[in-house]
């Protein structure tokens, strides 16, 4: 029995993939601050593969069921948005045509525009019908690109639904994954080719490192290998060993993530002043059957539409102690991040967050601090 070897996602992240005997027993594995790899060894340059990365990234390919027998690989790069431009430009070429949701992180949005200047076109769609990837379908389509939950009003996407049309298309398929996490949604158990993460965010949940990783299997990650090496962007050897040390407690801090959140989403529902949340754990959220289906959890992650002027919902923004104005998530921190909210809808705002929500960061501190947090400033809605 090899119980060393064994795939939960708390066995992976403590011991999986290791091997210590390389390090002299070290129980955390060094930091390989080279550049460079003598002839005749299994490294080469750290542009292409570095053993600190590789403890990370072998760790996050098991998370994903990126199987190495299927030719599963997970690679790290310099930020989120490089694994997503990265994964995107593997994809497409010239003359072709992308389906994107219209409710992806803005940036992944503002990159799909950009393409348009390399003739490769872009439709934005809702997503939450598999109607909306078949209506947007040209023959020119060759990728869907998903985020599911979305990390503004969380809305889902079914997966396997969304997989099986683009397989039958010969059209590739990214999701972004950030927010769920391997911990509770594993995208390619649906059909999903290419899952993309900020690891900025829960992987290394510290608040301390920008990375992201791309993660799928067979010729299309090896090929993102090679293509990693050539736009020069893999993650340096600090980065990899911050993201390894930050993976090991992935999924305590997600089983927390999920207590405050589900706690603040059920106390915010209660609020006479909120008029919604958005939060697909909670029975009411639209989707929540789907999330049953293809996810075992929720993140700390959560919006609201608040009642109330705007000058009083940027009152209770302001008033907020512990809940600190940034954008990012994922650290053991509390955030607030007002996504159009404190001020009127915008065709951009309508388009990606329902005309504007207050997003919270449910982080780690104590859940009795967070809830008066808020309500001392929800007092402020009138
Ligand atoms: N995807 C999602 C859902 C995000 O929220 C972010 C960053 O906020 C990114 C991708 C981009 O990640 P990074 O900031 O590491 O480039």
């Amino acid at each position: 029995m090899d119980l060393q070897n064994r795939q939960t996602p708390e066995d992976i992240c403590a011991h999986y993939g290791e091997d210590y005997s390389k390090h002299f027993g070290a129980m955390s594995p060094p930091i390989y601050q080279t550049s460079l790899f003598l002839d005749g060894n299994d490294y080469t340059y750290s542009r292409v593969s570095n053993p600190t990365l590789e403890v990370f990234e072998k760790k996050v390919a098991a998370l994903e069921h990126a199987s190495p027998g299927e030719g599963g690989r997970a690679l790290t790069v310099s930020s989120g948005m490089a694994a997503i431009t990265t994964a995107i430009l593997s994809c497409v070429r010239a003359g072709e045509h992308m389906i994107m949701v219209r409710t992806a992180y803005g940036p992944a949005r503002g990159f799909a525009r950009y393409l348009e200047r390399f003739g490769i076109g872009c439709t934005f769609v809702h997503g939450t019908r598999v109607e909306d990837f078949e209506e947007a379908y040209r023959p020119e389509t060759k990728l869907i690109y998903l985020e599911s939950p979305c990390s503004a009003i969380f809305e889902l996407q079914d997966l396997a639904a969304v997989a099986d049309f683009a397989r039958a298309k010969g059209i590739a398929t990214v999701i972004d994954n950030t927010c769920a996490t391997p911990v509770y949604q594993q995208p390619l158990d649906f059909g999903i080719d290419l899952v993309v993460h900020s690891a900025t965010k829960y992987f290394g949940g510290h608040s301390d490192a920008v990375a992201g990783v791309i993660v799928g299997k067979g010729e299309r990650i090896a090929r993102l290998a090679n293509e990693r090496t050539m736009w020069g962007n893999a993650a340096p050897p600090m980065q990899g060993w911050l993201l390894q040390r930050g993976l090991r407690t992935l999924p305590v801090r997600m089983k927390a993530a999920m207590e405050n959140g589900l706690a603040v989403a059920r106390y915010l529902e209660a609020h006479p002043k909120v008029e919604r949340v958005y939060y697909p754990a909670l029975e009411s959220f639209p989707q929540h059957e789907l999330y049953l289906r293809q996810m075992s959890g929720c993140g700390g992650l959560l919006s609201f539409s608040p009642r109330g002027s705007y000058a009083s919902r940027a009152e209770m923004v302001r008033r907020l102690q512990v809940f600190k104005k940034a954008p990012s998530w994922g650290g053991y921190d509390s955030l607030v991040c007002p996504l159009g909210a404190l001020e009127p809808p915008t065709e951009e705002t309508l388009l990606a967050h329902d005309g504007g929500v207050i997003r919270l960061y449910v982080g780690l501190e104590n859940i009795e601090t967070l809830l008066e947090d808020l309500e001392q400033a929800l007092d402020a809605l009138d």
